[in-house]
């Protein structure tokens, strides 16, 4: 069976075509245009390797799973969810579901249970520059599109290594530094992305804030802002400015470690450029000072009026689908269509769209999934659902997940045997990409359907069904009455409509389509409050450490390598973990500690 469908791994979102049993690029799909990394081209060979086949279960997790069939698996959740209170309920879903699984499983529960307990695994990499996108713009949407790449003349990569996480993007944008664009890197380490640069800012782990701030400093001195755009479309800015003059380029050299003249640089390529695009990943997002870094980063597009023909900020995501878990609101606040649990209109619409009661939604936002590990601990959630992510590698301080984990009653929805099963006492299994159909958003807000090629393996439903399924056993069937996933496309479409996120008008067969025109703020009017985008102070702070370790990824592999990692070529020079030194760091101690790390590393991953 032939068909096209969009990668499964990172935020491109690359159109991929399947056909006699070869992965290859879609030429038409306007995210790559053909082009494709390594990645996808094993998984027709990885994508049957340790999967889960049937549902099982044990009540003890001491004993062993056994085989059970849907119907039984039903009753079990049943009794689960009745015998136990509402709140002491918690699901935790993830950007690699597609749309139409994530609109059920949210309608499922802030509709039908009547809870917010719900949270997804973009709360580990996206949440910073949703908030960020949201206090500047109004809105999370990325304001720009690939085409931008395409005659823009500055990049700024800042701490992303998109040579290996985003290669496809990457390379359009070597396209055009082969045609005299400027690529500027800031970056703790000589990555693949900073060894390609023009220039590479190798700044002190975690100092980013202090570095930006003192960007938008020297092009406030130089007097290289857009004072048009700022009086016109902006407001926040005579804050902002009062904290970054606390970063004059002396001062954030020490602190970040840089020349003096790598920040002056940096400040002119944001000053005289015709069009800079700022891409950014992880080493922003996963911070406590996250949200700053991004903002003080927005603010430097904000005052120099880097938007639509003359650039944009555009964080990239790390997901296929986070962009389509972020449009039908699958964090513990969001609603679909943009929509937020926190505003009464947003509740009612939803309420009344899905034939609820009004007040049936509740108004205060669930607890995030780092908070729900708490309260599993102390008790108060009992019943943890994860859908296609794995908590028990991925969330922080695993010590403290593990414990939480053993704790309660766990059910594990996933297409693999992961490390979280192992402390699960229910399993179902799920369909796989080709084996259902179904959309997913890229990075640039494309829609992208992926069609099926092969029958799910063994009982493994698509995931929207596993929650139709029980939304029917539990006596919700009239208001889960869908044949296929185009029903619930077409469902779930409605409650976009006159949203920013507008795909009221899309079907099936227009896809690949990008949700916006293609500069979101193309009229420079933002859903803010006032109209205005808004520039934020973003104070930094120091954080004393005598080492820093940051995470990176490796070439070939993706997230937890639950696929990439079953694939011999993509593991080949990868087999180990191994660590990288950033900068000035005591080397000897470095290397002695570097030893252990590694064989920790290396225990933990044959464990
Ligand atoms: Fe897949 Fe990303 Fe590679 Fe494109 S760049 S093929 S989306 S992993």
């Amino acid at each position: 069976m032939s068909a096209k469908f969009q990668c499964p791994y990172c935020g491109v979102g690359c159109g991929l075509l399947m056909g006699g049993g070869r992965v290859r690029g879609d030429k038409d799909h306007p995210a790559n245009f053909g082009d494709v990394c390594k990645k996808p081209l094993y998984y027709p060979k990885v994508m049957n390797k340790g999967r889960l086949l049937k549902p099982m279960y044990r009540e003890d997790k001491k004993e062993p799973f056994v085989e059970i069939d849907w119907g039984t698996a039903y009753e079990i959740l049943r009794q689960k969810l009745t015998e136990l209170e509402r709140e002491g309920l918690y699901f935790y879903v993830s950007g690699q579901l597609m749309t139409e699984d994530i609109y059920v499983i949210n309608k499922f529960v802030k509709g039908f249970l009547g809870i917010n307990n719900i949270d997804a695994n973009s709360r580990l990499c996206m949440a910073t520059p949703v908030v960020a996108y949201k206090l500047a713009f109004g809105s999370d949407g990325p304001p720009c599109t690939y085409e931008d790449v395409d005659d823009a003349d500055a990049f700024v990569f800042a701490g992303s290594n998109a040579a290996w996480t985003h290669p496809v993007l990457f390379k359009r944008v070597l396209k055009r530094k082969n045609e005299g664009a400027k690529v500027v890197v800031i970056d703790p380490i000589r990555t693949e992305t900073a060894s390609k640069a023009d220039l590479h800012i190798q700044l002190r782990a975690g100092t980013d804030v202090a570095l930006f701030n003192s960007v938008l400093y020297i092009l406030y001195r130089e007097g290289w802002i857009d004072k048009q755009f700022i009086e016109q479309y902006v407001e926040g800015f005579e804050d902002a400015i009062a904290e970054c003059i606390n970063y004059p380029p002396e001062v954030a050299s020490k602190i970040c470690d840089v020349e003096v003249r790598d920040i002056y640089k940096l400040a002119e390529l944001y000053a005289f450029s015709k069009k800079l695009i700022s891409f950014w990943c992880q080493d922003l997002n996963q911070s406590s000072q996250g949200t700053y870094a991004n903002l003080a980063l927005i603010n430097l597009h904000l005052a120099t009026g880097r938007l639509n023909d003359k650039g944009c900020p555009f964080s990239l995501t790390g997901q296929p689908n986070a962009m389509g878990g972020r449009e039908m609101g699958y964090l513990s606040n969001g609603l679909p269509g943009y929509r937020d649990v926190r505003n009464e209109e947003d509740r009612t619409f939803v309420e009344s769209f899905w034939g609820l009661e009004k007040g049936t939604i509740k108004a205060q936002p669930g607890p995030t999934i780092t908070e729900a590990i708490d309260l599993m601990l102390y008790g108060k959630i009992k019943f943890l659902w994860v859908v296609c992510t794995n908590p028990a590698i991925t969330l922080p301080n695993l010590n403290k997940v593990k414990k939480a984990l053993e704790k309660v009653f766990l059910v594990v929805q996933d297409a693999y045997w992961n490390e979280a099963c192992s402390f699960a006492n229910l399993l179902l299994p799920t369909a796989q990409m080709g084996e259902k159909e179904g959309v997913m958003t890229g990075s640039d807000r494309t829609l992208t359907l992926c069609q099926k090629f092969s029958e799910p393996l063994g009982f493994a439903k698509p995931d929207w069904q596993i929650f139709k399924g029980l939304a029917h056993h539990l006596g919700f069937e009239k208001y889960f009455l869908y044949e296929n996933s185009k029903n619930v496309f077409e469902e779930l479409k409605e409650l976009t409509k006159g949203r920013l996120c507008d795909i009221s008008s899309y079907s099936y067969d227009v896809l690949p389509k990008r949700w916006g025109r293609g500069w979101l703020y193309w009229d420079l009017k933002f859903p803010t409050d006032n109209g205005r985008a808004k520039m934020h102070p973003t104070p930094y702070k120091h954080r004393p450490a005598k080492f820093i370790l940051i995470t990176d990824r490796t070439k070939n592999q993706w997230h937890t390598m639950t696929r990439t990692g079953k694939s011999e070529e993509l593991l080949k020079g990868e087999e180990e973990p191994f660590m990288l030194r950033a900068k000035r760091m005591l080397w000897r101690l470095e290397f002695q500690r570097m030893m252990w790390l590694r064989l920790v590393l290396i225990k933990e991953r044959c464990s």
